[in-house]
């Protein structure tokens, strides 16, 4: 399940037109922690239901509530949570620009999910209770340990926590090619969208 069809997907991916053509930014609040961010409410009209479990086997460090049917994760410094019924939330913003390029990548992330569902249906139910903890510690080990920042982050352990929070991939490291890359991504992506 977790390699379902992936060449495939990336054909397909340039085939079929996104579910999710526009997330509308609806409602702009201040954000609670600082006076000078936002926080919006993003929305779109599909229903985002069976994408939230993709979501959540996909992004390591996510957790997802059955009860709101919903999937919360961080981005940046930005947290998001996706709601079932379409609705988008983003926190600490520096203003609507920054809410547009982050709901993109919302969008992008919710696109490959449905490709994702259309290719290999619903996730089966002990994948998404078991899925395994990322941690940058045993990410750290399939590091080349050069400390170079060729990869925008000073050390290779800075970059394990980003690849852990999955704000990275593994093709950012020049050092990492080939089967070493699929090996790390395979550690951090419980399933490939
Ligand atoms: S580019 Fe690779 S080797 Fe260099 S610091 Fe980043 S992870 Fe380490």
């Amino acid at each position: 399940m977790a390699d379902c069809n992936q060449k495939g997907l990336s054909l397909i991916n340039l085939l079929i037109p996104p579910k999710i053509k526009e997330i509308k930014i609806s409602e702009v609040l201040p954000c609670l922690t600082s006076s000078e961010r936002i926080r919006i409410v993003g929305s779109t009209d599909e229903s985002l239901s069976d994408l939230l479990p993709i979501l959540y086997l996909y992004l390591p460090q996510s957790t997802y509530s059955r009860q709101s049917d919903s999937v919360s994760f961080m981005y940046e410094e930005h947290l998001i949570t996706v709601f079932g019924a379409g609705k988008i939330t983003v926190s600490n913003l520096k203003d609507r620009d920054e809410a547009r390029r982050v709901l993109e990548y919302v969008r992008d992330l919710l696109n490959r999910a449905s490709i994702y569902l259309s290719q290999c249906g619903n996730p089966p139910q002990e994948l998404v209770d078991s899925k395994p903890k990322v941690s940058p510690l045993e990410l750290n080990k399939f590091l080349p340990k050069k400390d170079c920042g060729k990869c925008g982050v000073f050390t290779c352990y800075g970059f394990a926590v980003k690849l852990a929070l999955g704000e990275c991939n593994p093709n950012d490291c020049p050092y990492l090619k080939g089967e070493e890359a699929k090996k790390l991504r395979k550690k951090i992506h419980t399933i490939q969208i």
